[in-house]
This record gives C-alpha cells, sequence and structure tokens, in this order.
C-alpha cells in the first residue's frame, strides 16, 4: 500500500501551502481556538501560534473540533506550529502603560487605533496584544512602552515536551547566531520528531550569509530528515501589516526576488504584509514561490466573527467565517472551489 504524504508536504510541493499565523505573541484564546477552526475547515496546512502551553492545548483542540467535524484522514490534518525567536524581535512583545498616568483630557487615540480591542481605559490587556505597536507612535505623551514576551529558550524543550505541536518556526536577525545556537540547544529534545522547521527573517544587510551559517547548525543536528529535507524559509516582507492596505503586499515580493537567488535548500514562502493581493502579485513576479503565510489580514477577515462566542456553539457564525477564510485560501489551493461547498459545510446552519 502507498504510504499518503501529509497533506502540509504535498501543499509545499505543489506550491499552495496555506498558513494561519496566529500571532507570535497573542495568547487571546477563545479567537485563537475560533481562527484555527474556521481556518482547518477551510483547508489550511499550518496554524501557527504563540509557543503558550495554554495556546497550544487550545489550539489543537480546535484543530480535533475540525477534523471531526470533516471525518478527514490524519494525513489531511494541518500542523500545529509554535514561533519562537533567537533574540528581540517586534514579534515578541507586548504594549504596556499604567492608566493612572494619563491625562484625564487625553483623546485616547491609543484605545481606537488598536486592531484587536486590547486597550481599555484600564491599560493593555496582555492576552489581546500582539505587539503590533500601532499605539505607541499615536499616544501624545509617549507613555506606551514595549516589553519582550517570548519563553526562556532553557525551558522551551520541557514546554514543548509537555505540550507536543508539529511544527517550529525560528524568527531570526542578522548577528543572532549565538542566540540561535542557545535557542537550538533548548530545542535538542524535541527536533528527532519534528516534521517542520521554518526560518523567518526580515531583509537586513549579511543576511543571505547568516542564514546560510544557520543551515550548517541544522543541516547537521537530530533534526527528524523529513524535517530537514522541507525547510521551509518564511521571507517576512513588512511585519504585521497585511490588513493595513493591498499595498503591504509588495514588500513581500521584493524581498522574495532576492532571495531567490541565495539559493537556500527547502521551501520560500511569503509573509509580513500578506494580504489578497499577495497571490496575485507573486504569480506576475513569476515567483518560486511553495506558499504564503497570512498573519493581521487573515485574521481581520473573520474578526467579527471570531471575537464573538465560540464558533462551536454557534454553527451559523461558523459558516460564514469559513467561507471567507476559504475565499482566501482558493487563491493558493483553487481546487478547493472546484469541489464546490463540502458536505460538512452544508450541514452548518446557512
Ligand atoms: S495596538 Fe498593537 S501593540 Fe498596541 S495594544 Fe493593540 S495589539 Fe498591542
Ligand atoms: S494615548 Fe497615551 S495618554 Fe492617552 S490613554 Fe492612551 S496611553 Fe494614555
Amino acid at each position: 500500500m502507498v504510504e499518503c504524504l501529509p497533506r502540509p508536504y504535498r501543499s509545499l510541493d505543489a506550491g499552495s501551502w496555506f498558513k494561519l499565523i496566529g500571532g507570535a505573541s497573542l495568547q487571546n484564546l477563545p479567537s485563537l481556538a475560533n481562527l484555527a477552526l474556521a481556518y482547518t475547515l477551510a483547508g489550511a496546512d499550518c496554524i501557527d501560534v504563540s509557543a503558550d502551553p495554554a495556546v497550544i492545548v487550545e489550539v489543537r483542540r480546535a484543530i480535533d473540533a475540525a477534523v471531526r467535524l470533516m471525518a478527514a484522514a490524519p494525513t489531511e490534518r494541518p500542523f500545529l506550529m509554535v514561533s519562537l525567536s533567537d533574540g528581540a524581535d517586534l514579534h515578541f512583545r507586548k504594549a504596556h502603560f499604567s492608566a493612572e498616568d494619563c491625562p484625564s483630557d487625553c483623546a485616547r487615540p491609543c484605545l481606537r487605533i488598536c486592531p484587536v480591542d486590547a486597550i481599555a481605559v484600564g491599560g493593555v490587556d496582555r492576552q489581546r496584544c500582539y505587539g503590533c505597536g500601532r499605539c505607541g507612535p499615536v499616544c501624545p505623551f509617549g507613555l506606551i512602552d514595549f516589553h519582550a514576551w517570548q519563553p526562556d529558550p532553557g525551558t522551551i524543550g520541557a514546554l514543548l515536551a509537555a505540550c507536543p505541536v508539529d511544527a517550529v518556526e525560528i524568527h531570526t536577525h542578522q548577528g543572532n547566531l549565538e542566540g540561535f545556537h542557545q535557542l537550538w540547544a533548548g530545542l535538542a529534545p524535541v527536533l528527532p520528531r519534528l516534521q517542520l522547521l521554518a526560518i523567518s527573517f526580515p531583509d537586513e544587510p549579511g543576511m543571505r550569509e547568516h542564514l546560510h551559517a544557520l543551515w550548517e547548525v541544522i543541516r547537521t543536528s537530530t533534526l527528524a530528515p523529513a524535517a530537514r529535507t522541507r525547510l521551509v524559509w518564511q521571507i517576512d516582507g513588512l511585519p504585521m501589516s497585511g490588513d493595513l492596505a493591498r499595498s503591504t503586499a509588495t514588500r513581500a515580493v521584493q524581498f522574495a526576488l532576492k532571495v531567490q537567488q541565495w539559493h537556500l535548500p527547502g521551501y520560500l514562502q511569503l509573509a509580513g504584509g500578506t494580504n489578497d493581493a499577495s497571490v496575485a502579485l507573486a504569480r506576475e513576479a513569476m515567483l518560486n514561490v511553495s506558499g504564503v503565510g497570512y498573519g493581521s489580514y487573515a485574521r481581520q477577515l473573520i474578526q467579527l466573527e471570531s471575537e464573538t462566542d465560540s464558533f462551536e456553539r454557534h454553527p451559523k457564525l461558523l459558516r460564514r467565517a469559513v467561507e471567507r477564510a476559504r475565499a482566501l485560501v482558493c487563491q493558493l489551493k483553487p481546487h478547493l472551489h472546484q469541489e464546490g461547498t463540502a458536505s460538512w459545510l452544508t450541514m452548518l446552519s446557512p
């Protein structure tokens, strides 16, 4: 009998890989569960979330619920991925201010600009904040600062042993080789059983050499062979901006044109400012990428629904969210359109 490859691997090979980026520091459990449920049903290949034990458990539960609803084979599940960083990084932080310092006549522009309603009169809700940074510059009194948020490299192995995941993504910056070594050592207990590894990187001078140095560490490690031969390089164009304007998608495509010349082993994937313009732009530029990771744009697409009660209790909301999510997924997987409305979807309230 021929063994069927996991669908995420097949999608990488076919250039149709779709990753939902839940946010490297987002810990809003109800919202993440709804996002994971809707995007799994919509056909996502990977759900990428923060390395928080409660988030991992809740998102895995939501993926399980979606798989049960679809009666899908184990090979058709999306990978559950956590994002980590080898040093300071914009994705791994939380905003903070002390509400008692705010002048009473402040018009509170911070409340209005936050895309996820993480700011209330009393301050920042840390579970909801994903560190996008939009509130900082609008405070007329400069009261908002940012604190790093990420698990200690020394404890990450134990965390992932207790809360297993399928995949890990490491955000890196040029000059962080020492930090990468420390994180990699912390990951040692889980490397042999990972199904996928992704490296996320911004456009910085010297990045090509840095990535090749990381590859040498990865290549000679105990990382599972299946993951080593399917390394995903995430090209981070304009971080956490895909919901701001369609034009943000351009940055990742331009950066990818450069990265294509670097001859990295594995797959290239767009992220950072990606939205519904990304696939068309990538095709226009004749980019050779394996897929796209969508963050703030994909979350905003179904935010109204996902911020309400659990989708599992509201089939009508779930159906609407899945239909919206599917329209985005279908840009990479047009065959889902041709398959028509899945029978399990028609069972949800119209
Ligand atoms: S605007 Fe961004 S950084 Fe500020 S509180 Fe909201 S999510 Fe956090
Ligand atoms: S904008 Fe600044 S001063 Fe005004 S409420 Fe927000 S944090 Fe406080």
